[in-house]
């Protein structure tokens, strides 16, 4: 007898080799799939309600007598069927219907009308209802709740019902194996997963609805939790056999206290605390996955310096990569900035590297002599061919997979030895996201920011007040200070963004005569953007004209205003990131939000939450209320958080008692994990080995 994770669906009745692949869309392959499927609504269809009840906007059964039918020409055709059952009379309308549809549509058949009460012309109307005629009696009612699934085009919500209806039938024949331990099932009152699948595809009437869809049901739970553990104990898998491996020991030693002697500044506690605890990773034998998270210019470069610093000491190399080559460009300046001095080679590999340059770069990386190495994706070609590699440091703002960061420490092996890894996120992450994101490394956070930080004061503006706006950028520049315009065009090419963004430009110089304006965009070549972030760094332009480029990876103390046109086309962390350009020094700051009318509902939030705090893990919360999870991690990492049942933000107080659970699975029921891992994530055979 096959489980119900190797019956395909092709088994089902009503799915041909067609309807398999529209199901695929819906991640559904086999009988399990289908059942793990759940409705994000129900009808209730098990009782008729008398016409004359009927409320304007209820859902509801009637059953009458057909009074006519007629094609009825008014601005559009359409055919009306009048329906009595004694208590009153209901119109049901059809803008598409056949001649067959009227036909049967006799005055005096029976019909039974599922739909939506709307007034109409003719007072309640339902419009294209479900119905059934009979000539005589209509067949029984139906006993549980009508469950409604999303779905895909090409399959109706009649289809996956039928199929859900066979796949139930096949549920009660071969009940899947319950994998949870018996004691988390009786200490969380949940059902087995056989009767917790019955509720949520076929509920009583009178079962708690709101409940189930609240995901407060016990049968929902049993499934959430069951996914999350499923999903912990492959994070923990990973993390274990990632563990098992060998890496260097570092010390910290000189090289850090004369780079800390050279700076101007004094670490912050938290810079501190967050150092001791990479430094006690790093004296370790095994490897190092950290994840350090911290607000925007709370200062995770130098901490990633001093880790670096350790590895270079004890003769490893460290690999630096950045999702951009703006942000590698960044920090490449401060490596060489810090490192130089020190006697470090420090070297730089991005895609748009010369030949020449990226042979020297390769030839160096190889040799050795590159002690770190800065760069983007570039660092995973096939020619990067590591000398020693010790650690690599990864400022990923969630746009590298957990599979990238692997691929970067499979570069390092040096026999059965692997580098450690640093991961740095600027965008705080709320903690379930974290859990369930990088539940495979440990976490530190940097809560604290340089001290002589002042918050930026956020104003939003309309469009139609540029002309102030401009004032205000030149009363700020003529007493000393610099400003951004910062000009937003999403989702269109780089090339569009490059010449709106030089018309604004042009217009500002002409606007603005008396200042020197420095425009910079991703289509200019590596070289002239640095001569012109050059330019506008050491104060000789006053105001920088830029793209989004500009998001990461531009720090210039001395500015402290920022204009963000259009900022309704922005999402929260992206203007949290871009308002983090300014409040760099110890001057008051401001950011100015232009928006252009009119303005949705979601883009009005967004606007007040940056004017109401500069708080990176409120506008983080705020930000994945908003989105949802998969949205606000990008395309990237929605493939490893793909969950079927848990809704993160729902579900959000079940993952730390998942993690617990998952814990305590691996250590008393081994046997469970892997067929847990298998059932719930797709591929999952492979996470364990990792
Ligand atoms: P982020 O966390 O956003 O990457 P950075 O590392 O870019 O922040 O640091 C922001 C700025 O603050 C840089 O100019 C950096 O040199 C400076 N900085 C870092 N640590 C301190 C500190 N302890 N005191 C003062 N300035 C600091
Ligand atoms: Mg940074």
């Amino acid at each position: 007898m096959n489980s119900l994770a190797e019956t395909p669906v092709t088994r089902l009745k009503g799915a041909g080799p067609k309807v398999a692949e529209r199901l695929q869309n819906l991640g559904i392959q086999s009988v399990e799939d289908l059942l793990f499927h759940l409705p994000f609504r129900y009808e209730d269809r098990t009782c008729v309600v008398p016409i004359g009840s009927l409320r304007p906007e209820q859902s509801a059964v009637i059953e009458g007598e057909v009074l006519l039918a007629d094609i009825i020409f008014g601005k559009r055709r359409s055919l009306l069927c009048k329906v009595s059952d004694g208590t009153g009379t209901l119109s049901l309308r059809f803008y598409h219907f056949s001649a067959a549809q009227k036909n049967n549509l006799e005055r005096g058949a029976r019909i039974r009308v599922y739909g939506e009460a709307r007034v109409g012309a003719s007072g309640l109307e339902f419009y294209h209802p479900e119905y059934q005629v009979a000539r005589s009696s209509l067949p029984p009612l139906e006993k549980a709740l009508t469950p409604v699934y999303p779905t895909t085009d090409g399959v109706s919500q009649l289809l996956l019902r039928k199929l859900m209806i066979e796949a139930l039938q096949i549920l009660s024949r071969q009940p899947p194996r319950d994998l949870l331990p018996e004691s988390v099932m009786q200490q969380q009152g949940l059902p087995s997963l056989q009767q917790a699948l019955h509720k949520l595809h076929a509920p009583l009437p009178d079962d708690p609805v709101d409940m189930l869809l609240a995901g407060e049901h016990p049968s929902v739970r049993r499934l959430v939790i069951e996914e999350m553990i499923a999903h912990q104990l492959g994070m923990l898998g990973r993390r274990a056999g990632q563990r098992a491996h060998q890496a260097p020991l570092f010390e910290t030693d000189g090289l850090r206290t004369s780079l800390l002697g050279s700076l101007p500044f004094d670490l912050t506690r938290a810079q501190q605390r967050v150092i001791g605890e990479i430094d006690a990773d790093l004296q370790i034998p095994h490897p190092m996955l950290r994840l350090v998270q911290g607000d925007v210019g709370s200062g995770k470069t130098l901490v990633a310096a001093c880790a670096a610093l350790s590895a270079i000491s004890a003769g490893y190399q460290v690999a630096l990569m950045a999702p951009t080559e703006i942000l590698a460009e960044q920090h490449y300046r401060n490596f060489c900035h810090w490192l130089k001095p020190l006697g470090i080679n420090v070297a730089w590999l991005v895609g748009s590297l010369g030949v020449k340059a990226r042979r020297e770069a390769n030839q160096q990386i190889s040799d050795g002599s590159a002690q770190v190495i800065v760069g983007t994706h570039a660092l995973f070609q096939p020619a990067v061919c590591f000398h020693r590699l010790g650690l690599t440091i990864i400022d990923e703002q969630h746009r590298f997979g957990v599979h990238q960061r692997l691929a970067l420490r499979e570069k390092g092996h040096i026999g059965d030895q692997v580098p450690h890894q640093l991961v740095l996120t600027a965008t705080p992450i709320p903690r379930t996201l974290a859990m369930s994101v990088y539940g495979d490394l440990d976490t530190s956070v940097i809560d604290e920011l340089p001290p002589g930080r002042q918050a930026i004061d956020t104003v939003v503006i309309s469009e139609s007040r540029r002309p102030q706006v401009i004032e205000r950028i030149r009363n700020a520049c003529i007493s000393g200070a610099q400003a951004y315009w910062v000009c937003t065009l999403i989702e269109e090419s780089e090339a569009l963004q490059a010449s709106a963004a030089e018309l604004t430009c042009t217009l500002l110089q002409e606007a603005l005569p008396e200042l020197n304006i420095e425009l910079v965009h991703g289509r200019l070549k590596t070289q002239e953007k640095a001569q012109r972030m050059a330019r506008f760094a050491n104060g000789e332009a006053q105001l920088l004209v830029a793209t989004t480029v500009i998001e990461v990876g531009v720090d210039v103390a001395n500015a402290s205003l920022m204009v963000i046109e259009n900022a309704e086309r922005l999402g929260l962390s992206q203007l949290h990131q871009l308002r983090g350009r300014v409040g760099r020094g110890s001057e008051k700051s401001y950011c100015v939000l232009m928006y252009s009318t009119p303005l949705s509902q979601t883009a009005q939030r967004r606007l007040a939450v940056m004017r109401e705090t500069n708080d990176g893990f409120r506008i983080a919360e705020e930000d994945l209320r908003l989105r949802g999870p998969g949205e606000w991690l990008g395309t990237r990492q929605t493939g490893e958080l793909a969950f079927r049942v848990v809704d993160l933000m729902r579900d959000e107080a079940l993952m730390e008692p998942a993690r617990e659970m998952a814990e305590i699975m691996q250590r008393d029921y081994p046997q469970h994990v892997e067929p847990l891992i298998r059932r719930w994530l797709k591929g999952g055979e492979n996470y364990a080995d990792i």
